[in-house]
């Protein structure tokens, strides 16, 4: 039994293993792993206080799979709901669906009784300004220009307003049961609607039980161009080492034509409890706890350098 996840995970990550002790299932413990970060007002890539999109708007996206059945849920940029990752595990079981946006997301909350929360908090509201007032004059003076300004401003205020990132956890239960999950407020002061990696079953979210599961943070676009998650489970299934399988998807990376690059990390679980997580920045960690363990304990992520220098 063992629950693999992303720094940020660790607010909610011994939550995780006591599901796992108890003979949780690998999807509860996945949920019960991420709903602490969701309400962590610290973290400002995930659910309550996650920084806003352009227009100030708190989006969440997120993804849950069972690796046991490969049934999915996700939603997409819905406003006003603490728990996305609980939204997504209801779409995978109580809808013949697996993926859900915007206010057909809400709905489905509302109709579930999820209780509504302004999850704009005041810190993530004033860097918001604080970033549109000093990187943007020109929108921030004139709403209108969005649109023409929207390459220039996603290019000089993304990723460094977000140290913590998106969250991911990976777990496998006792009967060896796999099962991924992801949550994410998105990149910040995105475009409004605009959907990353995280809620895209195979972009930055995959299990099946017979090869592995993956898991991704960092820059959606390239993850949904390569398929990221789903590549990495692949190699492993086409007979990769975990370490290779991950290596690989990283240089499938490479090919993208991307003025916008960035960072891109994942956390990969193999069907054996092994595990590894990767990255194209240096020094980057990732956690992990078994039941036996009192405490997580923080590992290197394998570094995979881009071909081409990050822009
Ligand atoms: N992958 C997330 C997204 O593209 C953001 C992140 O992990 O930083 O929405």
């Amino acid at each position: 039994m063992i629950v693999v996840a992303s720094k940020n995970g660790r607010v909610g990550i011994a939550a995780a293993v006591d599901v796992l002790r108890r003979g949780g299932s690998a999807v509860d413990a996945v949920e019960a792993g991420i709903i602490p970060v969701e309400s962590n007002p610290e973290d400002h890539s995930v659910g309550y206080s996650g920084y806003p999109n352009l227009i100030g708007e708190v989006e969440l996206d997120a993804s849950i799979m069972d690796g046991l059945t490969l049934a999915a849920g996700a939603v997409g940029a819905i406003r006003g709901y603490e728990h996305p990752i609980s939204i997504a595990r209801k779409v995978m079981e109580e809808l013949p669906h697996c993926f859900l946006v915007g206010t057909g997301a809400e709905r489905f909350a509302k109709e579930l009784g999820f209780p509504t929360r302004d999850l704009l908090t005041e810190d993530a509201r004033r860097v918001w300004h604080q970033i549109l007032e000093e990187k943007a004059p020109e929108v921030y003076g004139q709403r209108m220009k969005y649109l023409d300004s929207i390459r220039r401003f996603v290019k000089i205020t993304a990723d460094p307003e977000k140290p913590n990132e998106t969250v991911n956890f990976l777990a496998q239960d006792v009967k060896g049961n796999i099962a991924c999950g992801v949550s994410t407020s998105g990149w910040a002061w995105k475009y409004p609607g605009r959907l990353g990696d995280s809620p895209v079953i195979g972009a930055g979210n995959y299990a099946d039980n017979r090869y592995g599961a993956a898991a991704c943070t960092g820059r959606g676009e390239m993850a949904i161009r390569c398929a990221t998650a789903r590549s990495i489970v692949l190699y492993m299934k086409m007979g990769l080492a975990l370490a290779e399988a991950g290596r690989e998807a990283f240089r499938d990376l490479d090919a993208l034509v991307d003025p916008f690059a960035g960072s891109m990390n994942a956390v990969a679980l193999a069907p054996d409890g092994s595990h590894a997580a990767f990255s194209n920045m240096p020094e980057a960690t990732y956690i992990y706890m078994t039941a036996e363990m009192g405490e997580p304990v923080e590992a290197a992520r394998i570094f995979v350098p881009p071909a081409k220098p990050l822009p």
